[in-house]
């Protein structure tokens, strides 16, 4: 049986390089640069006020103070967006507003709150503090030098990095394409959601799950119908997922049952089979298959299952396959608040809760089916074979929030 990190290993040397397309920086958040993106500008793009106030000469106020202001002429006075062609000689000051161009002569900005405006003489002002030079003044470059890399090949774009990349002037990014990746779930007992339960049914939820899951990592999700427990129906529904998608991600009928037909209906439709087994709890019985360059995930029904081996083997393949660098689940150092035990022989991921302050609680009954703890975790601990990890134990939790 595979250990994960072989498993993983082959199937990402399965993943196809990424392919590229460009797209508008608003429409970016969470895609992967393909590209390295260097700064057109500087950033500030020009000296600007950091407060509302007044474009002075240093040298001017030194020594000003409340009970022996300087005094100051006002020549201008110059918004934010404007532009100013005149200078600041000695004696005199502009007044300017946060973001305003400082006018030439100018080194410093007197915050206007540090002012008086004499009585009857509204084009004068008293300084009342001194200012260094360079004080309240933002410096064309301070932030961002023209050329330099805003962002690499392989980065993820967040929220902020939109900011970034639009204050630089950067309108479009090349990035990777989303696969497409087909969601089905077979089983002959699951029932569409809206419809009665008729004995022996249940309500299908691998494929929210899973859908919501390939989305959460860049990928496109197509649902697909429900596909029974028969050799010929699960071989027509890969087909035809095949057909438009990129990857065909499948929940149930991996074990080894009889009535389990993803293996050999794959094997029937021309796919390639990797691996079928995994030496993880849950989600041992995983399969990867290849079929003309596309992918086959076949995930455990069970939910906890499906999430987890989706979690680990899966979702690396679709960042990969948008070209991302950073593949594994964020993972957060925590304290165990109770003891916690793997008895069995083989990894177990532990479905844990984790408190703001880092302790860490089993989130509930850890059977491959339960979904209520399933929905109160924040994420899994692995769990070394026959290990037990007594309260206080420093633990390592994967997050998927
Ligand atoms: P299987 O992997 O097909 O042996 O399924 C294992 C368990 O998961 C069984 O109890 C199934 O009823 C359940 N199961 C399989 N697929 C789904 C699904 N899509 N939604 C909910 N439960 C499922
Ligand atoms: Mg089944």
């Amino acid at each position: 049986m595979l250990e994960l990190e072989q498993a993983l290993e082959q199937i990402l040397s399965a993943v196809p390089a990424p392919t590229t397309e460009n797209v508008p920086v608003g429409e970016a958040l969470g895609r992967i640069l393909t590209d390295p993106i260097l700064s057109p500008l500087d950033l500030p793009v020009f000296d600007n006020s950091a407060m509302d106030g007044y474009a002075v000469r240093a040298e001017d106020i030194v020594g000003a103070r409340a009970d022996a202001p300087v005094r100051l002429r006002v020549t201008g006075r110059v918004a934010a967006g404007e532009s100013f062609s005149g200078e600041v000689s000695s004696g005199s000051c502009v007044r300017l507003f946060t973001g305003s161009p400082l006018p030439r002569g100018a080194d410093a900005v007197v915050m206007q709150e540090d002012t008086m405006v004499p009585q009857n003489a509204p084009l004068e002002i008293l300084v009342l503090e001194p200012a260094r030079p360079g004080e309240n003044v933002r410096r064309q470059g301070e932030d961002i030098r023209k050329g330099t890399v805003l962002g690499q090949p392989g980065d993820g774009v967040g929220f902020a990095q939109v900011a970034l990349l639009s204050a630089a002037g950067v309108a479009r990014l090349q990035v990777g394409r989303r696969p497409r990746v087909g969601v089905l779930a077979s089983g002959s007992e699951l029932k569409e959601l809206g419809e009665p339960l008729g004995p022996g049914q249940i309500y299908e939820s691998n494929r929210v799950m899973l859908s919501s899951l390939v989305q959460r990592a860049g990928a496109m999700a197509r649902v697909l119908p429900l596909v029974p427990d028969a050799l010929e129906a699960t071989r027509g529904a890969l087909e035809r997922a095949f057909s438009d998608c990129d990857a065909v991600l499948t929940s149930g009928g991996v074990s080894v049952g009889e009535m389990d037909f993803l293996k050999q209906a794959f094997a029937d439709a021309g796919g390639d089979l990797q691996f079928w087994k995994v030496a993880i709890r849950p989600g041992r019985p995983f399969v990867f298959g290849r079929r003309k360059g596309k992918l086959l995930f076949g995930l455990p029904g069970n939910p906890v299952s499906a999430l987890v081996t989706f979690l680990l083997l899966v979702r690396p393949a679709l960042l990969r396959w948008q070209g991302a660098t950073e593949l594994a689940l964020p993972a957060y150092p925590g304290v165990l608040a109770e003891p916690l035990s793997n008895p069995g022989n083989r990894r177990h991921f532990m479905r844990v809760r984790m408190d703001p302050g880092g302790k860490v609680y089993s989130a509930g009954a850890q059977a491959s089916h339960m979904l209520s703890s399933l929905a109160r975790a924040h994420g899994l601990i692995d769990a070394a074979p026959e290990v037990s990890l007594p309260a206080g134990a420093l633990v390592s939790v994967m997050r998927w929030d």
